[in-house]
């Protein structure tokens, strides 16, 4: 029987970022198991590539200041430019309430290091004036937050831990996990059995079926959430940052010479289907043309649409029985539920995972993703869009 010393399940983003750590530890027997036929068929080739410091929980905004720095140098550890384009990040809202958040948010992202400024409407008018919003609260601005290619990044991820000895199999569905005595002995696959003492489900928005398979339930549900491209157009600025209406969720940025556009729909229901939907879109199309008025002269040009993976927190679960102790079969290990963050946390969530199976203390502090936690008070993660 083929064996491994730990099997990760789905090459992902995340699935790989794991598999490169684990191997740069010298963990190397390691198997990616991925059910199609190559990389990027889930949401980690539907992401936007959006990369920010602003989060209002400690291990996001350090997770996501360990993805910037991986950024910046990814063309020297991995040999292919993942294109970081530090444009910034400009959350705005209207709402009061909303409003001391953000505040309090930036009090916290700038006790850890992180250049956040806070903007009223005027100073907003005078640099964004693209911005039509005449009943601002205030703004905060990142102007080290930007985006970079998924594609770059997942390709650079899987050459890498190939070169240390990872074998990445594409056309693997994983149908079964198996187990003795509460522990972890290997997987079953469409192409024949696995043993490991070791599994890890990075399966993203199919964690929850994933994790049936060990008997654990990983609240993570998948959503619909679509992004649209403009035909070329000099209607906004060249230089933008990527520019977000917390109170309808729509937002856009430069991409090259067009501009891209989502937000997320509240009235999209849980579901896999990926099919791009009139309706949003008219929702979509409405929302951001009523703060962006010059957007009126823009065409689209084209679209598409994946899955977040959602928690009931929009926090991940990054965690394995080392921690989350009797009821999580021993050699089980979680890294899923980015709720839309996973782009920019894989980096840092591979990281920490691969210090936790290799028996070593995370570099940042993993608590606030807890499996057990959703059995507790959640803390939410207040900027999700
Ligand atoms: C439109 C859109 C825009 C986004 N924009 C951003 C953004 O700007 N910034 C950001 O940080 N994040 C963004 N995200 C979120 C980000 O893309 C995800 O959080 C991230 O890609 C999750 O990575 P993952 O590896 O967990 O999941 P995935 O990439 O989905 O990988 C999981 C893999 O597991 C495989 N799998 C599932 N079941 C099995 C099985 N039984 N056997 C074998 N393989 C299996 C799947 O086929 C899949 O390839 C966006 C997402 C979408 C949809």
């Amino acid at each position: 029987m083929d064996t491994a010393d730990v099997v990760i399940v789905g090459a992902g983003l995340v699935g790989l970022s794991t598999a490169y750590h684990l191997a740069e530890r010298g963990i190397r027997h390691v198997v990616v198991l991925e059910r199609e036929p190559s990389f990027g068929l889930g949401s980690s080739g539907h992401s936007a590539g959006g990369i920010r410091l602003q989060f209002g929980l400690a291990s996001n905004v350090r997770f996501s200041q360990y993805g910037i720095q991986m950024l910046k140098e990814f063309d020297t550890r991995f040999g292919v430019s993942a294109s970081f384009n530090a444009c910034g990040y400009l959350f705005l809202t209207r709402d009061p309430r909303r409003w001391s958040m953000m505040q309090e948010a930036a009090d916290l992202q700038r006790s850890l290091g992180v250049a956040v400024e806070t903007l009223d409407a005027e100073e907003v008018r005078r640099r964004f004036s693209y911005v039509g919003i005449d009943d601002l609260a205030g703004a905060t601005f990142g102007p080290h937050d930007g985006v970079a290619d998924p594609f770059a990044v997942m390709y650079g991820f899987s050459r890498r831990a190939r070169e240390l000895g990872v074998r990445i199999l594409y056309g693997r569905e994983v149908t079964a996990i198996t187990m003795e005595r509460h522990r972890i002995t290997g997987v079953d696959t469409r192409g024949g059995p696995i043993a490991s003492p070791i599994v890890v489900n990075a399966a993203g928005p199919y964690a929850r079926v994933v994790g049936r398979m060990a008997g654990v339930e990983v609240p993570v549900d998948p959503y619909r959430r679509a992004v649209y491209v403009t035909a070329p157009t000099e209607a906004l600025p060249r230089r933008m940052p990527m520019t977000l209406d917390f109170d309808t969720t729509s937002y856009v940025r430069r991409e090259g010479e067009s501009l891209l556009l989502g937000m997320s729909d509240p009235t999209e229901p849980s579901g896999f289907d990926c099919a791009l939907d009139e309706a949003s879109l008219i929702r979509l199309i409405e929302a951001v043309t009523g703060w962006v008025p010059e957007l009126q002269h823009t065409s689209l040009m084209r679209g598409w649409a994946g899955l977040y993976e959602i928690t009931p927190d929009d926090n991940p679960v990054i965690d394995g029985a080392a921690t989350a102790g009797q009821p999580m079969p021993e050699g089980f290990y979680i890294a899923a539920g980015f709720s839309g963050h996973g782009f920019q946390h894989a980096p840092a969530a591979g990281r920490a995972l691969a210090e936790l199976i290799a028996g070593q203390v995370p570099f940042v502090d993993l608590s606030p993703f807890r499996w057990a936690r959703f059995h507790d008070a959640l803390r939410s993660e207040p900027f999700v869009i």
